[in-house]
Formats: structure tokens, sequence, C-alpha cells
């Protein structure tokens, strides 16, 4: 039987610092997997995602003189989880199966050889999950944790402490590309797919060059992604609110009637005030999430392309896309 084809996907924004270390460190895992028979032919697939930097020209130096390197330039910076399936998608034609894997290496590269097993095994997605957070500082680790703990309470499937350091096989990226939605969140879907799966279980690193491109408008802005890619349970909460506050409402119309009846009209400015603050709230916060599930409509029904590729390397060939756009 032929041996089967590996493609770790990397996606790059900005990673000037990493790139030589990633490289050397990924080959090496390659080289480690085609010696063990593990594998027949590896390759690493970096997703430049629109970096500023000179991201890309090393991406082509190492394309020159890695066999095993290949690029992928995005026109634009589309983010982490674009990027991302930008490379999945390039893997899902070219390779029998991916590992996914953050450019930093903050996730265990003896890892991959764990998964590759798994996967000769008939094991379709394999996930990298994360033993303890001790190089996260302590906020993260805690909005993470809260995070994790409020998709699994909306009734979500996700792997605890799982990033996006992953195994698919080309069946598993097949049926991934067949999800149609521009709201990414690759965490929220691919649990989703079904198959056999399993896990690996690692330390995660510390950075070792470079700065987190994750800020926490950005965490935020992805755990926002999470939850309302996913879960109707926000909109649900609305309508128990909204009964919750009605039946609240009776109460205080028995009180006020009460009240009137015993002669005490002229009092209640401060109630008052207080429900006006307290409904005015509720309403600006339901509607708030309303607007979150409408924008997100807005975004899907538009069915704009996720990416577009600009250029590919492997090795010496190059190819331009997009003249005829
Ligand atoms: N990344 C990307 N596009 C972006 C932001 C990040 O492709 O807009 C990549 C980045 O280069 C890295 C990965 O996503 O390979 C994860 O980012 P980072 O390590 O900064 O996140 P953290 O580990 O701090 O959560
Ligand atoms: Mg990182």
């Amino acid at each position: 039987m032929q041996k089967p084809k590996l493609i770790i996907v990397v996606p790059c924004y900005n990673e000037q610092e990493m790139l030589d270390y990633t490289t050397r460190e990924l080959s090496a895992v390659i080289a480690r997997l085609k010696n063990a028979g593990k594998i027949g032919e590896g390759k690493i697939l970096y997703v430049d995602d629109g970096s500023k930097d000179t991201t890309w020209s090393l991406i082509e130096k190492h394309s020159k003189e890695y066999e095993e390197v290949c690029g992928l330039k995005l026109a634009h910076n589309v983010g982490h989880q674009n990027a991302l399936w930008a490379g999945l998608e390039w893997a899902s034609v070219n390779g029998d199966m991916s590992v996914s894997i953050d450019a930093d290496l903050q996730d265990d590269t003896n890892c991959i050889d764990e998964m590759v097993d798994l996967y000769n095994k008939g094991i379709d997605i394999v996930y990298g999950v994360r033993k303890e957070r001790k190089t996260d500082s302590v906020f993260k680790r805690q909005t993470a944790l809260f995070f994790y703990r409020l998709v699994r309470s909306m009734g979500e499937d996700m792997i605890y402490n799982h990033a996006d350091f992953r195994l698919m096989s080309q069946r598993a990226l097949k049926i991934l590309m067949a999800y149609p939605e521009r709201n990414i969140f690759l965490r929220g879907i691919v649990p989703k797919i079904g198959l056999s799966t399993a896990c690996v279980y690692y330390d995660r690193k510390e950075r070792i060059a470079g700065e987190s491109k994750y800020p926490f408008s950005k965490m935020m802005a992805l755990a926002m992604d999470g939850i309302t890619s996913f879960s109707l349970r926000p909109l649900q909460c609305i309508s128990i609110a909204g009964i919750c506050m009605i039946l609240l409402s009776f109460i205080a119309i028995i009180y006020v009637l009460f009240t009137y009846n015993f002669g005490h009209v002229a009092w209640g400015w401060s109630s008052i005030l207080i429900s006006i603050w307290l409904i005015g709230g509720a309403m600006l916060l339901s509607l708030g999430v309303i607007g979150e599930y409408v924008g997100k409509i807005y975004r899907e029904v538009k069915r704009r392309p996720r990416y577009f590729v600009e250029k590919i390397v492997d090795g010496d060939k190059e190819e331009t896309l997009g003249k005829d756009w």
C-alpha cells in the first residue's frame, strides 16, 4: 500500500522572527516520520495571512531551500481561522492528511508522530489537547476556561483545552469543506463532523519569538464568534428573560394597585426610575444580542469568498493567481 502524504498547515501573520526555527523544526518532524516509514511524503504549507513584514519573502526563500516547504500567499489579512481554512482546503486536495499548527510552535511537535500513528490506525481526527496552561498568563488561562465552560453550558460540543492543533484525514477535510458558513470557528465545527476521533496530550510551551497576534480584542471577537456562530441559546435566554420580566411586572402591578388603594401615590418616583433603567437596559442588551445574529445572517447571505490566494510557491514553481479577476 502506498504510504500517506502529510501536509502540515501553518497560518502565519507577521511571523518573520519565528519562520527559521519553525521550518527547521517541522522539516525535522517530516524527516523523522519518513525515516520511520510512517508517511510517504510530507509538506509544510505556510499560509501567509497578508503579513506586513518579511514573512512572505522568507517563505519563498525557504521554499527554494527546503524541498518540503511550500507557501500560499493570501491577498489580504483574513484572520487566523480563514487563513487556516485556506490551508486546509489546499491540503484536502493535495494530501492524505493535514496537521494544523500555529507558526510559533507553542504546541508540541513531538505529538505529530503520535497523531500520525493514530491516523495509520484508521482514526480520522486527532485533537491535540493541552495538559496544563502553565505558560499562559493567569488572565488568558482564566478567560479561556470561562469561555470553554460557557460554550459547554450552551450545549455545544467543544474539546476542552484544544486549540487548532489537530490532525485531519482527507475524508474529514472533504466533509469540513462542505460547510458553507462564513463565520468560521473550527473548534466548533470539527467535532460536528463525527467520524472516529482521538486525543493526544501535551504541555504547551512559551512563544519563542514575536508576540501574540491574539490581543484581548481579537480573543473576545473569537469567543463571540464561537458562541453566536453555533448556539441559539443566547436568543432563547432573551425570551426567557422577557417572560421573567413580564411575571415580575405582574407582581409590581399588584403592588402598585395595593399602595394606590391605600393612598400612597405620591411616592414611587425612585421605583419608576429604577424600572425604566432596568427595562431599558434589558431591552438594549436583548437588541444587542439579536443584532449580533442579524449581523451574522447579513454576512452569511452575502456569500463572500473566505479568502483570495494571490500566489503559490512550491520550490521553484510559482503560480500567480488572480490575474483574471
Ligand atoms: N494568525 C493569522 N492571522 C491573524 C492572526 C494570527 O494567521 O490575523 C496566526 C499566527 O501567525 C499564528 C496563529 O495564527 O500562527 C496563532 O496566533 P498566536 O500564536 O499569536 O495566538 P496565541 O497563541 O497567542 O493565541
Ligand atoms: Mg501562539
